[in-house]
């Protein structure tokens, strides 16, 4: 399977399979290239490119940001970032203690309900990761109050659910300025998964600012995208010059895509690249 998966995660945020684990899986798949996009972290990137070397499997050093829109999450993905940059690197740091305390609420709030997970525990599953809402997800099914993370997710945790408690981030259009001001380039991800409990729609005028800020790309192609949500996303790709991405966003276990599930070709790679530090 030729092609390159420009969205993964793995044990270092949220995902259950190391990168070591998915470079493996990259290689048995044929794939050319992949992305390392951990949530707010670069920490696994030196050791994809270790677990890489002589496989001919190509590393993109990248990561997926956290920002929100009135307490709505967005991702931004980050293609090339150097993690030593001093904004971009104070702002993961802040992050990091921000989701720390984000958990614990949301664990107080399941205890609330009735459900009696335990922060020490959450803290456990996350390991050194930066705490994400599956990893509470996982000490709810653990605790038996829900089959599955996805259950966990629709009845409860979800934006605007009633166990979640947003994370305070920065706004879109300041995210692709970090990740750009970092010598990466900035891809909106999954635009048609925001809000989705409630149904809301990311807003246009933002994604127009976002590409006025120097945006470079749109990940119009994702598993969890309808047609429709495709052909719109790659119709405003068209309008503002932004070059269209595809990746699986693969969790290992939490989420069903696989690794693969969308690719991009060679091309779409060396168009992300050379907009690098595009002014
Ligand atoms: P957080 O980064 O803590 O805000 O949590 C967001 C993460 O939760 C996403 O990156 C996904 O990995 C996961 N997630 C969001 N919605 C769902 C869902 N409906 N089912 C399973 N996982 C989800
Ligand atoms: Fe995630
Ligand atoms: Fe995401
Ligand atoms: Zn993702």
């Amino acid at each position: 399977m030729p092609g390159w998966d420009l969205h993964t995660h793995s044990t270092d945020s949220d995902g259950t399979t190391t990168v070591e684990d998915n470079v493996v899986r990259a290689v048995q798949l044929g794939l050319d290239g992949i992305a390392v996009t951990d949530h707010d972290t670069m920490a696994g990137v030196d050791r994809a490119e270790a677990a890489a070397a002589g496989t001919g499997l190509a590393i993109v050093a990248g990561t997926e940001f956290s920002a929100e829109l009135d307490g709505v999450s967005v991702h931004v993905l980050g293609f090339w970032t150097d993690s030593q940059d001093p904004a971009l690197a104070d702002e993961m740091d802040r992050l990091r203690n921000e989701r720390r305390r984000r958990a614990q609420q949301i664990v107080e709030k399941f205890n609330g309900l009735g459900i009696a997970v335990s922060f020490e525990r959450v803290e456990e599953l996350a390991g050194n990761a930066p705490i994400g809402r599956p990893h509470v997800a996982a000490a709810v099914v653990e605790v038996g109050a829900a089959a599955s993370t996805r259950e966990v997710f629709d009845r409860f945790l979800a934006d605007g659910g009633p166990a979640n408690v947003p994370k305070h981030a920065v706004h879109p259009v300041r995210a692709v300025e970090l990740l750009q001001d970092a010598g990466g380039v900035a891809v909106l991800a999954h635009p048609g998964l925001f809000g989705s409990r409630t149904g809301d729609v990311m807003p246009d005028a933002v994604i127009e600012d976002m590409a006025a800020a120097g945006m470079t790309g749109i990940e119009a192609d994702h598993p969890d995208h309808s047609d429709a949500q495709r052909r719109r996303y790659r119709d405003m790709a068209a309008a503002l010059d932004l070059v269209v991405t595809a990746g699986s966003d693969y969790h290992g276990s939490t989420k069903e895509q696989a690794l693969g599930a969308a690719t991009v070709a060679t091309a779409v790679v060396e168009a992300l690249r050379a907009r690098r530090n595009r002014s």
